[in-house]
């Protein structure tokens, strides 16, 4: 049986790790949460402490961390020193695409597969088991962890050498994080105009203004159930993790002489808004800042 090993249980990785052990896949887990553990213990799965996932021989290795600075960490120091031939690598975390493609070229080194396979759909694609994967890695490597993925999403795609995959996610969420205040704007818009949320609801969603941010993930309350503005802006996808991206973005925008004017705009909004208000409530809560409606324990 494929043994697993699986690094980061958190909004994201801890159901996609529940659709792995779903599919009958051997897992070994790692989180610096012992909940996430005991969880994960509880459902059948071995646990590991930060040094021993490697000593479980995994075929596969997946890693779902917040950022750059810790999937390095865990590269450096639980997985590398630990490596035996024929393991595959994948990064699942959205980072840099300078770490990105520095690890790959250590694992390169080393005659190690590995893949940059950050995901879009949020946390309710990763519970659904329908992320859609964009892939960067040799087009053997791809076609290694390309059954594994489609256990965990529905679209798998080969986006070009390491790193392509993180690049591509970025433009993406550069993309999301412009369409999700140009939908808050709409709403403030219409209130002051006394149209009906649901008016415009009905009416965008259908015609040129639809996009994700509006019909999956709607920032004004009660127009989409599963939206996280119907659970107090709950996370989903924090402020902060947007935060992260759009700075991503704009880094690699300077670095390669790109023009991204809203992008910036956007990190200049998602900024002041977290300063205000902190970043751990979902990015669409951006809604309250362009409403000016913040709440008031928070403002
Ligand atoms: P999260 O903060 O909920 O989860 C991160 C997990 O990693 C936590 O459980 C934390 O304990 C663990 N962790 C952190 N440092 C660690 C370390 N050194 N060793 C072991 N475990 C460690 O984050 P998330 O929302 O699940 O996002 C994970 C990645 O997926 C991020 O890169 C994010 O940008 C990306 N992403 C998130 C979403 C979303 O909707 N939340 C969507 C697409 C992509």
């Amino acid at each position: 049986m494929t043994k697993i090993g699986f690094i980061g249980l958190g909004h994201m990785g801890e159901p996609m790790a529940k659709n792995l052990l779903k599919a009958s896949f051997e897992l070994v887990v790692y989180d610096l949460s012992k909940t996430k553990l005991n969880i994960f213990q509880s459902l059948g799965a071995k646990t590991a402490d930060d040094h021993s996932l490697m000593s479980h021989k995994p075929d596969i290795v997946i890693t779902m961390l917040p950022s750059g600075k810790e999937v390095r960490h865990i590269y450096e120091n639980m997985i590398f020193p630990y490596i035996h031939p024929n393991v595959l690598l994948i990064d699942c975390s959205t980072i840099d695409v300078e770490t990105s493609r520095s690890l790959s070229q250590m694992a390169e080194q080393k005659k190690i597969a590995m893949v940059d396979a950050p995901v879009s759909g949020g946390v309710a694609g990763a519970e659904a088991g329908t992320l859609t994967f964009m892939v960067g890695g040799s087009l053997k490597a791809f076609e290694q962890a390309k059954p594994i993925l489609l256990k965990m999403g529905k679209t798998v795609i080969h986006v070009g050498g390491p790193g392509n995959g993180q690049a591509v996610k970025i433009c993406n969420n550069m993309m999301l994080a412009i369409q999700m205040i140009s939908v808050a704007e709409g709403f403030a818009l219409a209130e002051k105009l006394q149209v009906p949320a649901d008016a415009l609801f009905e009416v965008a969603s259908k015609a040129s203004g639809q996009c994700w941010s509006l019909t999956q993930y709607c920032p004004e309350p009660g127009l989409v159930p599963t939206s996280p503005a119907n659970k107090d802006f709950k996370p989903g996808f924090t402020t902060e993790m947007m935060l992260k991206d759009l700075k991503l973005s704009q880094q690699m925008a300077q670095n390669s002489g790109a023009s991204t004017p809203l992008g910036a705009m956007a990190t200049v909004l998602y900024t002041s808004y977290r300063n205000m208000v902190g970043g751990n409530d979902d990015f669409s809560s951006i809604i309250r800042f362009i409403k000016a409606k913040l709440p008031k324990e928070k403002a």
